[in-house]
């Protein structure tokens, strides 16, 4: 997919500020006083993540984790890896899994697996985004930004073989 591809706004930066501003405020109200560590899946999550930690005033730690389903394309080969990162301070902790989009489920079911063996105290899934209809695993997110359709989105931190990460909205891009 060239940078020139066809794309159509889905949601702008305001509706995405919006959905950020009430997933802070729900997190807020649950995490106040837990000091929660953010495990951050990259490279997607890092503009949400962004702007979703400067409104949670309270102590919490942020950790970045990297996996990959995709090879570059658009379509999920069902397979994930585990890189190599700072998981060392799960267990007996607040943890706190900060999604860009949750597709199939199955990279959020294996994470979400891979981390409830290493015995946090607690364990939830925030995504801003939620593709509900191309689920292939039962995956409960705790706090869901905002609904999108069976389409291949990218902007705020999603890509198409690493571009258009930068651009402030969401876009739909043409397959
Ligand atoms: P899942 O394992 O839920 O199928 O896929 C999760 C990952 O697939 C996301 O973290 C993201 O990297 C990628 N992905 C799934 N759908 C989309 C999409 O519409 N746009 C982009 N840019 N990435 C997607």
């Amino acid at each position: 997919m060239d940078s020139k591809a066809k794309r159509s706004v889905l949601f702008t930066r305001d509706e995405i500020a919006a959905a950020v501003s009430r997933l802070a405020a729900e997190i807020r109200h649950d995490y106040l006083d837990k000091n929660p560590v953010l495990i951050a899946v990259l490279k997607g999550s890092f503009v949400f993540l962004a702007d979703l930690v400067r409104q949670l005033d309270f102590p919490l730690e942020i950790e970045f984790i990297r996996l990959s389903s995709y090879g570059g394309g658009m379509e999920s080969s069902g397979t994930v890896k585990m890189a190599p990162g700072a998981l060392s301070k799960i267990k007996g902790r607040h943890i706190l899994v900060i999604e860009d989009i949750i597709d199939t489920g199955l990279t959020a079911a294996f994470l979400l697996d891979y981390l409830r063996r290493r015995k946090p105290a607690s364990l939830k899934l925030c995504s801003l985004t939620d593709k509900a209809d191309r689920r292939r695993v039962v995956v409960n997110i705790d706090y869901r930004g905002l609904a999108v359709p069976d389409k291949f989105i990218v902007g705020y931190g999603l890509d198409c073989d690493e571009k258009y990460r930068h651009l402030p909205d969401i876009y739909v891009l043409e397959q």
